[in-house]
């Protein structure tokens, strides 16, 4: 039973189309998550017929009320003034039993108002991979939407070739993105712009509710969680690959797993999505491109914030302008955890400068690097997996000396150090090649084995786990070419 209590749709009709999933031929699900089933209050009694009727969109629960939601974005800088759930369809909302509110929408269900001639549908392969990665950045601590099922539909989609296709139940704090509000902006809509951004106010910053600032302060929060979730981005090697204004969350979620992926590498400019030809979307280009995109939201709270249009913009620009020293003071606390200190001295800032310099240079693994620094605190050995990162020798060995004095002046002992270090520095990311290889199984063979074990080991990726120690190493022969594609 799903305890479906929806706001969304009671908005006025132009927010979203009422619109229901188009049934598929051999719904069957292989996977479900029941740990985030717990966590929303989803009781669905082990019934796996039902729950492939229920996440496949055959059957409609009881206090369902279907709707593909209408939003506007700007892609790669363009702006496209009518997007919409073109393959989603939200099921409802419920409220779990700490009064947190989540979306329950299905990913890959069929054809809707907004689908602009696509299919609607989404290949097996790109539902696992969003399964396997947005699971595994929950685990990471980094705020994201989440994936409580995976159906398989019997039926093939079209893309280069034909594909089996699948369903993924994605879970999450809301859908509503930058481009939602881009959408009333854009038509001139004030009264709707109004409806909603007082919604989401209510909905993910309720304490803002009766102030009188609340749309500038709105601004500034959604502002804080975005400079956050991106440093938190960085601290992992996460590259969203397609940060567009329609795929950034107001809640401060990661949202939209198309082309991401892991670097293996520490190069700022890692690109993975084929058709992020310039860069836009490159590693070290992320905080840019969220201030880029909290522009595009301040643009449209403009009216809303003030009547006089200079002292709107006034203050917007205030807000945006502060993006940069709140994504720094967060990206910085996070690396100084990762190298285990803990102040911001400016010696810090030259230590860790060069440290990254260092790994760009040698193209040293990004992941292994911090997790192997982190044994080095209590290691005395001089060659240690963490030198084995590096080419020359002689400047690491210079640089872990200054590190290792600057250390000492933390007043811990080392045991305390690495420990703190270790919650911050994962052994284990989604590999892009085992992701691949989780896909390939699941696609060639019906084999679901591989997937169920990387999802269990990621499911802890801040543990020792010797029995799965091989997962922890980038690709042997280091696939730089590793492409991924929107074409989801
Ligand atoms: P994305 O790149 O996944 O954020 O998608 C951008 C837009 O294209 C969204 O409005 C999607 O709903 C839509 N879209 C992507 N794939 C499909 C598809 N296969 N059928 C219909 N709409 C799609
Ligand atoms: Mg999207």
């Amino acid at each position: 039973m799903i305890n479906f209590d929806n706001s969304y749709s009671k908005l006025p009709d132009i927010f979203f189309e009422r619109t229901m999933p188009i049934p598929v031929k051999d719904p069957k699900l292989i996977k479900f998550n029941e740990s985030l089933a717990k966590k929303i209050g989803l009781n669905l009694n082990k019934d796996k017929d039902l729950s492939s009727a229920i996440f496949s969109g055959n059957k409609i629960a009881e206090g369902s009320d279907p709707i593909a939601l209408l939003y506007a974005g700007h892609q790669f800088g363009h702006f496209v003034p009518q997007l919409g759930d073109g393959r989603a369809i939200l099921l409802g909302e419920v409220i779990n039993k700490d009064g947190c509110r989540f979306d329950i929408q299905l990913k890959g269900s069929g054809q809707t108002a907004y689908s602009r001639g696509g299919d609607g549908r989404a290949p097996l392969g790109p539902v696992i991979r969003e399964y396997i990665i947005s699971e595994a950045m929950h685990s990471l601590n980094i705020p994201t939407t989440r994936s409580l099922a995976i159906v398989t539909t019997g039926e093939m989609v079209s893309r280069e070739t034909l594909l089996p296709g699948g369903i993924l139940t994605r879970v999450a704090s809301s859908h509503l993105r930058v481009g939602t509000f881009e959408y009333f902006a854009a038509s001139e809509d004030l009264t709707n712009l109004k409806l909603l951004t007082d919604y989401a106010i209510n909905r993910h910053f309720p304490n803002l509710k009766n102030d009188n600032l609340r749309y500038q302060k709105f601004l500034e929060l959604v502002c804080d969680n975005q400079a956050s979730l991106v440093a938190k981005w960085m601290h992992v090697g996460f590259i969203h690959g397609v940060m567009n204004t329609d795929n950034t969350s107001i809640s401060g979620e990661t949202i939209d797993y198309g082309p991401c992926a892991f670097m293996d590498s520490y190069n700022p400019n890692t690109v993975f999505s084929s058709i992020d030809h310039r860069g836009r979307y490159a590693y070290g280009n992320q905080p840019n491109v969220a201030q880029w995109n909290l522009a595009c939201l301040g643009e449209c709270l403009l009216p809303l914030i003030h009547s006089d249009r200079n002292k709107a913009i006034e203050i917007i620009e205030d807000i945006l302008g502060d993006f940069e020293n709140k994504f720094k003071k967060y990206w910085l606390n996070g690396m100084y955890r990762k190298i285990g200190l803990s102040d911001n001295k400016e010696n810090n800032y030259i230590l860790l400068e060069e440290l990254l310099h260092l790994m760009e240079q040698d193209k040293s693994d990004f992941t292994l690097t911090f997790r192997y620094l982190s044994d080095l605190v209590e290691n005395k050995n001089d060659n240690s997996n963490f030198k084995q990162q590096f080419l020359s020798k002689n400047k690491v060995d210079s640089w872990i000396g200054k590190w290792k004095e600057r250390l000492k002046e933390e007043n811990k002992s080392e045991k305390i150090i690495k420990e703190s270090m270790l919650k911050v520095n994962p052994a284990f990311i989604p590999r892009n090649h085992r992701v691949e290889q989780a896909i390939y199984e699941a696609l060639n063979n019906y084999d679901y084995a591989y997937m169920e074990r990387l999802v269990q080991l990621l499911n802890k990726p801040y543990d020792y786990q010797p029995d799965n120690a091989e997962y922890m190493d980038p690709p042997k022969n280091n696939a730089q070419n590793y492409q991924t594609f929107c074409g989801t």
